[in-house]
This record gives structure tokens, C-alpha cells and sequence, in this order.
């Protein structure tokens, strides 16, 4: 399939000339005969990257079709090249002005027309590419290379996030750390490509446990984070319990070896302030805990332990006075 072109040409005998040398160098053509429908065109899902605008026509013209694009800063860039009987040099510099890329006068030379529509696909390709490079990039930014989970500067940022607004909607928030336990003799027994596999499928089998709306990123090498908004106690030990089965109860295949891995979770609830580093020595503490009374297991730290959902619940629903508020910390 050709590259897509829209052209927008209120004159019959204009529009069909058009249409006729596009389809023979094989672009794919989209027609309309005003103004509003091109711009409609234009902003539609996957529009076409190049357009041919007549500047006079119905509805909008062609210059404040442009002018219409321009504003909406769509992320994909639509090359515009204005077709006018208009030689006035001072009109065309005001259509390029308004945001046109090029401009042909009619009647316009086909070999002309062509060469410039390949400019359009030149340049059209370019942004795209860029785009491309640019979502990439930020994606590398934000993401853990061997797990494509959130990486840890993404998931304190998502925690903070997440924490500020807990805090400012007086909703719960749990977090848990995850370390796998005697991860080193994977990597010491079975090498250092096996225990990338490892953490892989670790990695993957958490994420298909936990809620759509929870968030999992890499917090170091072994050890991950669970950000889980809306939760209160029962909530957090069910999530941390099941995230425990989910790597337990199956061994992780590698190679021809099946190893059986587990992990160890600390688990804490949000105390109502937007403070990640108290939570995290919180959840912290919780985990060196777990792993203290044997590893494979799910410990809540004191704040979280000593919480009552219910009577959490009151406090939002009932105003207290500014002292009993707080619950633990
Ligand atoms: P514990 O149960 O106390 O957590 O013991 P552990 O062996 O899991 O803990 P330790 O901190 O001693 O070892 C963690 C190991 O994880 C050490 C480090 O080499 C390894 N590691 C960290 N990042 C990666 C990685 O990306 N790939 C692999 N294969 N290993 C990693
Ligand atoms: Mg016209
Ligand atoms: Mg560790
Ligand atoms: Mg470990």
C-alpha cells in the first residue's frame, strides 16, 4: 500500500486530475471537497501523513485548514502542500506563513507535483522515525532492560504519585518488597544467564498476579516493589500472599533444570503522609523480617499489622479531631 495522500479540491476537473496521477504513482488516495471534511480527515486515527490542500474551497480554506492543524499540535506532523491560482507572491508567503510546507500554483507541471509529494514523503518519514526514536528512548528511561518492568527511579516516581494522592483523596495505599531468596546460589550453581532467567520469569508471573491497577517495578537487582493503590490490611496480605504462591508452588524451568524459587515480601500500608522514605524503611524492615523467620513468607510491618480497615473507614467517613487521625507512624 502506497503512502496515504488526501486530497482536498472543491473543482471536479482539479480533484480528478489529481486523483488520476496520484493512483498512477501509487499513493493511496483519500478525496473530499471542502475544507471541514479535509480537517476532519486530517484529525482522524491514523490520518494521512501528506496533504494536498486547495486554497480556496468551501467550509475552511486551505490556509485555515492548515492553520486548524497546526493549533492542535497533533503528535504526528501532516506535511501540507497548498495548491493555489493565486501567484500573488504576498498571498503564498502568508499561506506559508500560517503553517503550509510547500505550495503549487496551478495549473501545476504533474513532474513538479511529484517531486514535491516525494519531499512530503521525505519528511513525513523522518518524523515518524523520530517519533519512533523518542518513544523508545523515553521507554528505556522509565524501564528495567531485562524485565520491561518499571525501572527504580519509575516506580518511586509512580510510588510518590501514588502516595500524594492516597493522601489527598484519604484512600489506602500498600506497598510490598520483594527480594528472591538465595538468589546468589542460582547465579553460583547455575550461572549468571540463568539467573537472568530467573528474574524474568519472576518478574513476568508477579505481573500476571497482581491487579490491573497495581503498579511492579525492579527496585534493585533481585528485589522488587509493588505499589497498591486502594488497599487496607486484608487487601495487602491477600496481594502479597498470592504474588508468594505464584512464584512457590511452581518450579521455574531453566534450561533442563526446574528450580524451585521463592520469595520473600515485606508488606506496609501508607500512614496518610506522602513521605516514600519513612514507607519504604516501613516495608524494608518488614522484609529483613521475613526473611529473618525463614524466607518464603509475607510479614506487615507494625503499622500495618496494628491496622483496622473498618475503623480506617470511619475515620474518613466521620471528621475526627486533628489528633486521632493519624493511625501508628
Ligand atoms: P537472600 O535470601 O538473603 O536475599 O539471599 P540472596 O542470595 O538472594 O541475596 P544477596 O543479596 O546475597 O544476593 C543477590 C544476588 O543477586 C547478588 C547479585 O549478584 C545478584 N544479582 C543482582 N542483579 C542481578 C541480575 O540482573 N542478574 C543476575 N543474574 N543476578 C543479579
Ligand atoms: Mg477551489
Ligand atoms: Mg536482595
Ligand atoms: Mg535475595
Amino acid at each position: 500500500m502506497g503512502t496515504k495522500v488526501l486530497i482536498a479540491e472543491d473543482g471536479v476537473v482539479s480533484r480528478r486530475l489529481l486523483r488520476r496521477l496520484l493512483d498512477d504513482w501509487k499513493y493511496d488516495v483519500i478525496e473530499v471537497e471542502d475544507g471541514t471534511a479535509a480537517l476532519k480527515e486530517l484529525q482522524a486515527p491514523n490520518a494521512p501523513r501528506i496533504a494536498i490542500l486547495d486554497w480556496m474551497m468551501p467550509g475552511l480554506n486551505g490556509t485555515e485548514v492548515v492553520e486548524h492543524l497546526r493549533a492542535a499540535q497533533n503528535e504526528m506532523y501532516t506535511y501540507v502542500l497548498l495548491l493555489t491560482a493565486r501567484t500573488d507572491k504576498a498571498d503564498v508567503l502568508c499561506g506559508l506563513d500560517g503553517g503550509a510546507d510547500d505550495y503549487l500554483t496551478k495549473p501545476f507541471d504533474p513532474q513538479e507535483l511529484r517531486a514535491r509529494l516525494r519531499i512530503g514523503e521525505r519528511i513525513a518519514d523522518l518524523q515518524e522515525r523520530l517519533l519512533g526514536a523518542l518513544t523508545a528512548s523515553e521507554f528505556r528511561a522509565s524501564h528495567d532492560g531485562l524485565t520491561g518492568l518499571y525501572n527504580r527511579s519509575a516506580i518511586l516516581r509512580l510510588l510518590q504519585r501514588e502516595m500524594e494522592r492516597c493522601a489527598r483523596e484519604k484512600n489506602r495505599l500498600g506497598a510490598i518488597l520483594v527480594d528472591v531468596d538465595h538468589f546468589k546460589r542460582i547465579n553460583d550453581n547455575y550461572g549468571h544467564a540463568a539467573g537472568d532467567e530467573v528474574l524474568l520469569e519472576v518478574a513476568g508471573r508477579m505481573k500476571a498476579a497482581l491487579r490491573s491497577y497495581d503498579f511492579l517495578g525492579r527496585y534493585g537487582g533481585e528485589e522488587f516493589l509493588i505499589v497498591a493503590p486502594g488497599c487496607g490490611r486484608q487487601a495487602l496480605q491477600d496481594v502479597a500472599e498470592r504474588v508468594r504462591h505464584c512464584i512457590a508452588d511452581v518450579p521455574i524451568s531453566c534450561g533442563q533444570a526446574k528450580l524451585d524459587t521463592t520469595i520473600s515480601l515485606g508488606a506496609t500500608l501508607a500512614d496518610g503522609s506522602a513521605d516514600i522514605g519513612r514507607l519504604l524503611q516501613r516495608a524494608d524492615g518488614a522484609l529483613y523480617d521475613a526473611k529473618n523467620s525463614g524466607r518464603n513468607n509475607v510479614k506487615l510491618d507494625a503499622l500495618a499489622a496494628a491496622d483496622h480497615e473498618d475503623m480506617l473507614v470511619d475515620h474518613v467517613m466521620l471528621p475526627q479531631p486533628a489528633s486521632s487521625q493519624t493511625c501508628g507512624a
